[in-house]
C-alpha cells in the first residue's frame, strides 16, 4: 500500500494526460508556452482572484509574495508552529523574523486568541514590528479566515494565505487561495492539486502586487524582459507541468468529494479509538491528510510500528514544533509565548494512507489495523 498514490490517478486520466504532454513536446514550447498562461487564467477564475502567477515552487511562491510586500528586517510575520517548514523559512529568507503561534488542537490550524496574545506581547517586548500573518490551511482545512482577519483589522496587521495543503477546500463559500492581500500554493507532486515534478503559483486581487511578483519571478525585469530594474531570480512553472495540471484541474473537485468519502469512511470506523480530524462547519477540507491525535507518545509510536510491521505507510507531520527547528535557534529569544497545542500535536499525531483512490478494501485493511492495535493496546 502507498501513501498517496500518484500511479491509481496517472492510470485514471492516462489518454488525457498522455496527450497534453505530447501535445508540449511536439510543440516544443518547453518554457513560456500557451498552457502556462491557459493554468494562470483558470486558476484565477477558480479561486476567484483577479491575478495568478505560476512560479517553481511553493516555497518560491512565499517568498516572492513576503519579497514583493516588502517584508524587511525588524519585520515580525506570525506563523503557527504546527506547519511545514517553508512556511516560515520564507519569512527568514527575506529577511523578516517568523514568530511563532500556537494552533488549535482540533483544527490544526492559527489560533485566533493565541494570535492577538501573540501580537501584543511583540508590540510589548519592542524588538520587532507586527506586519503580517500567515495562515496555513493545514492537512486541507481552511484556517478560520473571519476570526483571523477580525485580529488583523485590530491591530493593523496584513493577512496572507499559504494554501499549499488546501488547495479545493472551501471556506464560507470563497474557495482556498482567495483569502488575505495573496495566497501562495504548491504543485509538488503529493499535494491537492499536484504537478509531475515542481510548481508553485501566487494568487492576488491587487494590479500592483501582481505586476511587481512577475518582475521579481523574472530576474527583476521592467517593461521589457532585457532591462531589468530590481534584482529577482527566475521562478517560473514549465509548460509540462502546466498541461499536466490542467488535465488534474478538470477532475480537482472530483478527487475532493471522493477522498471526503474517504475520510468519513475512516473516521466512522475509527471514532472513539482515537481523535480524528474534526468536520463539519462552514467549510469543505482538501483533505490533505487524515491526521490522528492518539493518547500519548508511546501509543503513536506504537501504532506506527504496528502499520510498519504490516506494511501499511503512516507519517508523522511534523514530528517538531517550528520554534524547536535547529534552524531558527537563532531567533528563539524573538519568541514571545509558549505553544503547548503544537507541543502536544507534535507527540501524539500520526497521518494514515490517504488518496481519492484507495479502494474499500485498502480502507478497511488500514482501518483493521488500527482497531486492533489500538483495541489491544486499550
Ligand atoms: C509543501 C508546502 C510548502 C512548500 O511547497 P514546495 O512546492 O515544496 O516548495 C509550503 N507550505 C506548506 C504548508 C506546504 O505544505
Amino acid at each position: 500500500m502507498k501513501f498517496r498514490d500518484l500511479s491509481a490517478q496517472y492510470q485514471a486520466l492516462k489518454p488525457e494526460m498522455d496527450k497534453a504532454m505530447q501535445d508540449v513536446v511536439d510543440s516544443a514550447a518547453f518554457v513560456f508556452g500557451g498552457a502556462v498562461t491557459q493554468l494562470e487564467n483558470e486558476l484565477a477564475a477558480y479561486t476567484g482572484r483577479r491575478h495568478c502567477l505560476a512560479c517553481a515552487n511553493g516555497t518560491d511562491a512565499l517568498e516572492l509574495m513576503f519579497k514583493a510586500y516588502g517584508i524587511a528586517p525588524g519585520d515580525a510575520v506570525f506563523v503557527p508552529d504546527f506547519t511545514f517548514f517553508a512556511s516560515a523559512e520564507a519569512v527568514s529568507t527575506i529577511g523578516g523574523t517568523p514568530v511563532f503561534v500556537d494552533v488549535d488542537p482540533e483544527s490544526f490550524n492559527l489560533c485566533p486568541k493565541a494570535l492577538e496574545a501573540a501580537v501584543l506581547a511583540v508590540q510589548a517586548a519592542g524588538k520587532l514590528r507586527p506586519r503580517a500573518v500567515l495562515a496555513v490551511d493545514l492537512f486541507g482545512r481552511p484556517a478560520d479566515y473571519d476570526a483571523l482577519e477580525a485580529v488583523c483589522q485590530k491591530y493593523g496587521l496584513t493577512l496572507f494565505e499559504d494554501a499549499a495543503q488546501g488547495f479545493s477546500g472551501v471556506y464560507k463559500g470563497r474557495r482556498a487561495g482567495s483569502f488575505g492581500l495573496a495566497a501562495t500554493t504548491s504543485f509538488f507532486p503529493a499535494k491537492p492539486l499536484g504537478c509531475y515534478g515542481d510548481g508553485g503559483a501566487i494568487f492576488t486581487d491587487d494590479s500592483e502586487m501582481d505586476a511587481l511578483l512577475r518582475s521579481l519571478a523574472m530576474h527583476g525585469k521592467g517593461d521589457d524582459r532585457y532591462v531589468n530594474v530590481r534584482i529577482g531570480r527566475n521562478s517560473r512553472l514549465d509548460t509540462l507541468q502546466a498541461a499536466v495540471l490542467l488535465v488534474k484541474l478538470r477532475v480537482l473537485e472530483e478527487e475532493r468529494q471522493k477522498i471526503s468519502q474517504v475520510a468519513a469512511a475512516y473516521s466512522q470506523r475509527l471514532a472513539g479509538l482515537a481523535l480524528t480530524p474534526a468536520e463539519g462547519g462552514d467549510y469543505l477540507s482538501a483533505w490533505a491528510q487524515y491526521t490522528l491525535r492518539l493518547k500519548s507518545a508511546a501509543q503513536r509510536d506504537g501504532l506506527a510500528a504496528a502499520l510498519k510491521a504490516k506494511d501499511i505507510p503512516s507519517m508523522i507531520y511534523y514530528p517538531l514544533p517550528l520554534r524547536a527547528q535547529q534552524a531558527f535557534a537563532d531567533i528563539a529569544h524573538l519568541q514571545v509565548d509558549a505553544c503547548p497545542n503544537t507541543a502536544q500535536l507534535c507527540e501524539t499525531v500520526l497521518s494514515l494512507p490517504f488518496h481519492p483512490y484507495l479502494s474499500p478494501g485498502q480502507i478497511d485493511e488500514v482501518c483493521t489495523a488500527v482497531t486492533s492495535y489500538l483495541k489491544a493496546e486499550g
